[in-house]
């Protein structure tokens, strides 16, 4: 067993020539930390200018953080790529076992290039790499069957993780995700298709380090004080009884629950989908990351009985939270739980992004609805919002990709209504389908000006809610507050904590747990970091061709009354133009 504090390792596999080998990086760890820090530094390297994200050259680069394994929440691995559903910066975080599997193995990141001419997946232990043959599982309808597969095949059960994709990957679905330990995803900017485009059905990792603290009651005393405040916090408690499902009754009063396309922001019969009535009638167990004390993963039990055999049922675990909630039930005008729980499942088993789909499909009802497009692009499904069987026989037409108009689908909101029309009430941001926050202009200015355009790059929901609905915030100071905010939250991209717990880990925690781990920063090194690692990400979306002249804003969101009142056009305009001012400048562009 062999000790270490800062894993400073990557491990590089080139999946072309079948060769991997190891290069310590430890002054690149000590200036970003890890995470986000890191791996927007190796992407900058790594990935050529102007590359096609679905090429053998883009880079798969997966990132812990420092402070895996030494402190509850730190659970997080980041994975950044060139994403080939925006073709431009792609991020995505994910929990489950990633990142003390990748920990334990000994490694603070993995970068993976190059591509097969067969499937294979990969098998990672400790110091070897194995490139093992997947041809069987390539095609599998099931995500679910592939992973029990290589979980039987692999050693190294209970510490490792297994990463792999479903069909949407492998047909290279802009949007397709991948799975992690079954209820675990990095969803959004297709990364799926990253790996479908390399062949790579998955990955397993596993190992057998060991980790040396060297200032044992300092670490134990502040390692308590973390684990109280996570099992104590009311926040924590909430998260874990109800998951972020509460959140659906809570938007849905304040009438900023995106329904129905965004045609309206409230659901009726929404108590149906609450995370109160899932909790109550549908939870069939709780689940947590390794090394997380809240559990706040929610499985709710779908019975089924079978069709050929009276009183047998199939009954299955799946995974519901606010957003699988909001993007394909109300979103698609859902409201009964059996029907949503069938709808996350079928999206599950694919391995496809559920905010994507959900919008994509939202606005292919409306655009079928208007009579814009008819039964031909279709394949003769009548769109109708609730409609639960309709839409899973849509999301397996999109996978499959059954005719032009699937294949348009398949590329995501933008790219078919650009095809299509309806441009107007196609919900995305930055090309990314948006978030189910219609809360006021912080969350719509926050996914514009968001790195990944997502709505946890600075959480402008939560100023809505928390500020705007009660003051008037003028455009700049609002764009000024998410740049800080999102600046911050590259320091917690980096450690890579859980979002959930950003209120445990306050920046001068922050400082105190790095020193635990050998890292001395102080509150203003930390704070100029953030920003800069924010800036450089910026700095990959410039040399790529972002622009903030060209950017979609969908008409829909200025139609929708929101809880602060009706959104301006010109409010918008003048937070892009001033964080454009900003943005570049500190990028010298
Ligand atoms: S709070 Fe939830 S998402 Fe966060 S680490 Fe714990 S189980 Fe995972």
């Amino acid at each position: 067993m062999k000790p270490y504090t800062i894993p400073t390792k990557i491990l590089y596999i080139d999946i072309t020539k079948k060769r991997f080998w190891v290069e310590d990086k430890e002054e690149l760890f000590r200036k970003y930390i890890g995470g986000t820090g890191v791996a927007s530094q190796l992407l900058l390297d790594e990935c050529p200018e102007g590359v096609d994200p679905l090429s053998p050259e883009n880079p798969i680069i997966l990132a812990i953080g420092p402070l895996t394994g030494v402190f509850p929440l730190a659970s997080k691995t980041v994975a950044m790529y060139k994403s080939p559903h925006t073709g431009n910066l792609g991020e995505s975080h994910v929990g489950g076992r990633s990142a003390i599997s990748i920990r334990m193995a000994g490694y603070g990141a993995i970068v993976i290039k190059g591509s097969s001419d067969l499937p294979i997946y990969l098998s990672i232990h400790d110091n070897k790499v194995h490139f093992k043959d997947a041809t069987t599982l390539w095609g599998m309808t099931s995500s679910f069957t592939a992973g029990r597969i290589i979980r039987e095949r692999e050693e190294g059960a209970g510490l490792r993780t297994i990463m792999r994709i479903g069909q949407a990957g492998e047909n290279l679905v802009s949007y397709a995700s991948v799975t992690t330990e079954t209820y675990r995803h990095f969803g959004r900017l297709g990364l799926g298709a990253v790996f479908g485009s390399k062949m790579l059905k998955g990955i397993s990792i596993s190992g057998k380090s060991s980790l040396k603290i060297e200032n044992k009651k300092d670490y134990r005393n502040l390692y308590k004080k973390i684990y109280d405040d996570a099992v104590s916090s009311p926040l924590m408690k909430k998260y874990h009884d109800l998951g972020t499902a509460g959140n659906i009754l809570t938007l849905n009063d304040i009438d900023a629950l995106p329904t129905k396309n965004l045609r309206e922001n409230r659901l009726i019969g929404v108590n149906n989908i609450s995370g109160e009535n899932m909790a109550t009638n549908y939870l069939g167990k709780r689940a947590a990351c390794a090394h997380c004390p809240v559990g706040c993963i929610h499985l709710g039990t779908l019975r089924e009985e079978s069709e050929k055999e009276t009183h047998f049922y199939k009954t299955t675990m799946v995974g519901y939270d606010y957003e699988l909630i909001y993007a394909l039930g109300s979103m698609l005008g859902i409201n009964d739980p059996k029907k949503l729980l069938k709808l996350i499942d079928k999206v599950e088993i694919y391995g496809i992004d559920a905010m994507s789909v959900g919008v994509t499909m939202a606005w292919a009802t409306e655009m079928y609805k208007n009579k814009k497009i008819t039964d031909k692009e279709t394949n003769n499904l009548k769109l109708d919002w609730g409609n639960e069987e309709v839409y899973s026989k849509m999301v397996k037409n999109i996978v499959l990709q059954k005719n032009d108009f699937y294949k348009a689908m398949a590329q995501g909101v933008i790219y078919a209504a650009d095809k299509y029309g309806g441009k107007e009430f196609a919900l995305a941001f930055g090309k990314n389908e948006m978030p189910g926050y219609h809360t006021g202009p912080a969350a719509y200015l926050g996914f514009l000006i968001g790195a990944r355009h997502s709505h946890l790059d600075n959480a402008g929901y939560s100023v809505d809610q928390k500020e705007l609905i009660n003051n008037y915030i003028a455009p700049d100071i609002l764009v000024d507050k998410l740049i800080n905010e999102e600046s911050l939250r590259q320091i917690l991209s980096s450690l890579v904590l859980c979002f959930f717990s950003r209120g445990i880990f306050k920046p001068e925690v922050i400082i105190d747990t790095l020193k635990i781990v050998g890292i001395d920063l102080s509150l203003d090194e930390m704070m100029k970091l953030g920003r800069q690692i924010y800036i450089d990400k910026y700095k990959f979306k410039f040399r790529e061709g972002f622009s903030f002249d060209n950017m979609h804003v969908p008409h829909r969101i200025f139609e929708i009354k929101e809880p602060t009142g009706f959104l301006t056009e010109k409010y918008i305009k003048e937070g892009l133009e001033h964080a454009k001012k900003i943005i570049t400048t500190e990028s010298n562009i």
